[in-house]
Formats: C-alpha cells, sequence, structure tokens
C-alpha cells in the first residue's frame, strides 16, 4: 500500500500543562485531500510550572497559534471555560470561516464569557501599554459562527466527518465530544475527547454514555487535572468550617468561581437553612456581574437544568452591585458573602479579602483549586499573624483562611480509571490537561490498570499519528 492511499490523522495540541487547551486534528485521506479541524481553542492564564517552556508568559503563548487558522475546516468546543473558549476571537481575527459547534447550553452561556473575557484582555492590555488579542467585533464574529448541537444527536459535518455531543458533568453545558471519520472502504477512525470531565453534577441530569461508543474502537484523549489523587482524598470540610465560624459570630467571606461554583454555594447554604444547622436571620450577599449574570441564566430556565434544581437559592439573598458594595464591605453585622473570583486575584474579592481578613474571627474560605501565584495560593503560606500584599496594600492576617476540594468538577484517578474501564476497545489513550506530575501518573495507572494497546502523555512536545486501529507513530513537534 503506498502512502498515497493511507487515511490516518495527526493529533497534536498546544495544551502545556492546565491552561490554554486547543488541540488540531489533521485529516489525511486515502485521495490525498486534508481536512483540519481543532476541538477548543482556550487561553493560557497564569504562571504555569512547566518543564519545558522556557521564559515564555501566558501573553507570549496566546499570541501563538500553531496552525494558520485560514486551514481550519471547522472548531469543536467542549465547554464554556476560558482556558477552552477563550482564543476562539483570535481565529475569527486571524482568518477562520468556518463553523463553531457546541452544546446548546454552551451556546447560550458562551456569549457572557467571552465578552467578559474580552474586557478582562483589554484592560489588562491597557495597563501594559498594548494591543489586546482581540476586540469585541471578534467576539461577535465567534457569535455569527456558533452552532448548536443537541446532546447524543449525530451531526454530518462534512462528506468524511460526523459528530456526537454527550453528556458530562463538569459543568453545564459541557460535553464529551465523538468524532468519527469514514472512507469509502476503510474503517472508521474514532477520536473520544473527554473535555474537563465529571461523572456527576448536582444541576443536571446525567444519562450514562450509551454502549455503542464504548464498544467502539476508540483513541481517547483525557483530562488528568486530578490525577495524583483519588477520590478517598477529598476533604469534606466546608459546612463545619463555615457553621463554626458562623456560630461565634463571625462573617463568613468565599471567593467563588462564577459559573458553576458559586450557584452550588448557594445550594448549600440553602441546604443548610432547610435542615435549620444555617439561620435564616444571617444574611447572604453575592458579588461579581458575571456571576450575578450566569446565576440569572440558571434561574431563567433557559438552560437544561434538571427541574428540581431550577430553585436553589438561599432566604435572605441579596445581590451586590457597585452602589451597594461599600455597606456590605464595612457593615459590622455577621453574613455570609460568596465573591468573585474564585482564587481572589480578580473582581470585588479584590476589596473583600483585605478588609476581612484583619477582622479576628471571620473566616476566608476558598471553594476551589488556587494556583500558587494567586492571592488565595499565596494566603496559603502566610502564617496567622503575618502580613500578605494585596494590590499596594499590606495588611496583616488575623482571620482563618480555609480551603476544600469538596466542589471540584473534575474526575479524581480512580474515577477515571473506572470509566475508561467501562470501554471496549481502547487503542490509545493520550492524556493531557493537567501538572506534568498528574499526566504522569494517570498515564502509569492506565497502563497497568485499564490496559489499552497503547498510553502516551499528550503535550505541545509531541504529535501522535493514529489510525482505524490505533498509533502508527509519534513525533516531536517544533512548537515552542
Ligand atoms: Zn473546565
Ligand atoms: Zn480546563
Amino acid at each position: 500500500m503506498g502512502t498515497k492511499e493511507s487515511f490516518y490523522v495527526d493529533m497534536s495540541t498546544s495544551c502545556s500543562n492546565v491552561t490554554g487547551s486547543a488541540h488540531l486534528e489533521n485529516v489525511r485521506f486515502p485521495n490525498a485531500t486534508n481536512t483540519k479541524f481543532l476541538v477548543d481553542c482556550g487561553l493560557h492564564q497564569g504562571k504555569e510550572e512547566c518543564s519545558f517552556i522556557h521564559g515564555k508568559t501566558a501573553d507570549d503563548l496566546n499570541q501563538m497559534l500553531f496552525f494558520n487558522p485560514e486551514g481550519i475546516s471547522f472548531t469543536l468546543v467542549t465547554h464554556n471555560h476560558v482556558d477552552h473558549t477563550g482564543r476562539l476571537p483570535l481565529l475569527t481575527k486571524r482568518g477562520f470561516k468556518g463553523n463553531i459547534y457546541m452544546t446548546e447550553d454552551t451556546r447560550v452561556l458562551l456569549p457572557l464569557a467571552l465578552n467578559d473575557s474580552q474586557k478582562v484582555l483589554r484592560d489588562v492590555a491597557k495597563r501594559n501599554n498594548k494591543k489586546p488579542l482581540y476586540i469585541d467585533t471578534d467576539v461577535e464574529n465567534v457569535l455569527r459562527k456558533a452552532q448548536a448541537c443537541k446532546m447524543e444527536e449525530t451531526k454530518q459535518i462534512d462528506d468524511h466527518i460526523r459528530v456526537t455531543y454527550f453528556n458530562n458533568g463538569h459543568l453545564i453545558g459541557a460535553a464529551i465530544i465523538l468524532v468519527q471519520i469514514s472512507y469509502p472502504e476503510k474503517e472508521d477512525i474514532n477520536l473520544l475527547f473527554l473535555g474537563d470531565y465529571n461523572y456527576k453534577n448536582i444541576f443536571l441530569d446525567l444519562a450514562e454514555l450509551p454502549q455503542w461508543v464504548k464498544d467502539l474502537r476508540l483513541i481517547v484523549v483525557t483530562e488528568s487535572t486530578y490525577g495524583y489523587m483519588d477520590s478517598s482524598e477529598i476533604n469534606n470540610c466546608f459546612e463545619e468550617n463555615i457553621l463554626s465560624c458562623l456560630h461565634d459570630g463571625g462573617t463568613v467571606v468565599a471567593p467563588v468561581f462564577s459559573l458553576g461554583r458559586a450557584q452550588e454555594i448557594l445550594y448549600v447554604l440553602k441546604e443548610l437553612q432547610t435542615l435549620k444547622e444555617l439561620d435564616r436571620s444571617i444574611p447572604v450577599y453575592l458579588d461579581g456581574k458575571l456571576c450575578f449574570n450566569y446565576t440569572s441564566l440558571f434561574t431563567s430556565g433557559k438552560l437544561n437544568i434538571k427541574p428540581s434544581m431550577i430553585d436553589f437559592l438561599p432566604d435572605n439573598l441579596t445581590f451586590v452591585d457597585k452602589t451597594t458594595r461599600d455597606k456590605v464591605l464595612h457593615g459590622k453585622e455577621q453574613k455570609i458573602i460568596l465573591t468573585t473570583s474564585g482564587m481572589g486575584n480578580y473582581g470585588p474579592a479584590q476589596l473583600y479579602i483585605p478588609e476581612y481578613i484583619r477582622r479576628p474571627g471571620s473566616m476566608i474560605h476558598f471553594t476551589g483549586y488556587t494556583a500558587p501565584d494567586t492571592l488565595g495560593g499565596r494566603l496559603k503560606n502566610t502564617p496567622l499573624g503575618g502580613t500578605v500584599q494585596v494590590g499596594g496594600l499590606v495588611v496583616e492576617k488575623n482571620c482563618l483562611v480555609e480551603y476544600t476540594n469538596q466542589f471540584s468538577a473534575h474526575a479524581k484517578a480512580d474515577e477515571l480509571i473506572r470509566f475508561l474501564k467501562e470501554f471496549k476497545r481502547l487503542e490509545l489513550v493520550l492524556v493531557t490537561h493537567g501538572e506534568e506530575k498528574s499526566k504522569e501518573m494517570l498515564a502509569n495507572r492506565i497502563v497497568k490498570e485499564v490496559k489499552p494497546k497503547a498510553v502516551g502523555i499528550f503535550d505541545s512536545r509531541y504529535l501522535f499519528r493514529v489510525n482505524a486501529y490505533g498509533l502508527v507513530k509519534t513525533m516531536s513537534t517544533k512548537y515552542l
């Protein structure tokens, strides 16, 4: 068989460790034509510890697309987190002409996320005297190309490629994406992208992945955010911690992510009120404009939330804006404040944390991952009575600062392994989207416990050539 007749996909990614998810698939057909498509196109964020990227900031990495957008036929989006969607406007700005496919709920949520990301990038660029990565018309162009797909309904994208979106508990609207590539008289090449994955979500009724998918000959791309940790290691302490602080008369400030986490914490507070463990007379405040907009969408009926969860807001809840913030910030009465951003270094959290951290008896309770270079991360290493810098301010840490990973939206290593074991014919599993240690630990466990035909660590250093029967070869890339 000559090379002309070969039928394969070259799979590559810009993902270094956790952020900046963008996968390029280059399909080579036996008639020597090519189709290129993308899965996600996200922003690099913050400082990432990464042994193979030298001296490049997130900003540098964001400017670099490792492909020509004009040559891309279409883009598939797994979910509405900016590390997966935040560079879509850069694609349209640089000449991408195709459709962008996503679930119905992601289609509803995406405008909020991209408009916010555009404003954040604009402000950062202004501060650094630089041009922004993209502007509002680039965002509008993305939204014009956005096509909604129904869950579990197969869409024929072109003559050879069909795509199906399946439920994923990571986030409302999140999906697992199956891409099936066919050619006459050849066996299909099946690629399954888990995106960021979780098997559960309190707001969603999640149908199991159908058996016909589990029976396919598959190449799977899996995340590994918690590849180093089992679900038994989760620290379920949030309710106990905040109730103990409130019982002693203190105020709780909980930094939250605006989509998913904020709404889940609101539900937890409502549950505590129902159980009479939390007194309804203690006011609950939610501050953060994007967070307010997402919360309004959750209650609007425009999203596929399970009916029993539409009514998730606690009693005595007030949304805070610029005009009412001062009273909440400086008032002496006891309260619970939920505020963005989740790691404490953007949004109104930058005001609430320095105000309440110096008040003995109050508590700052982080509700998710805090990167080491963020305020949440730095507070971890600040002893009680020590000082910390917030913006230009130096403040004394007099209150308790607590952390929990109980609300994580990512499956843990044992849960990923359990899920992967359900597949009957795994030809290749590619491990991506995690710290280097996480990727390695999960990949090693998959080799031993899942036993697919091949396992690879997938980051910007390697390209994997695959056909219907799995791995053909790996190559080093020149990118970065
Ligand atoms: Zn995500
Ligand atoms: Zn992600």
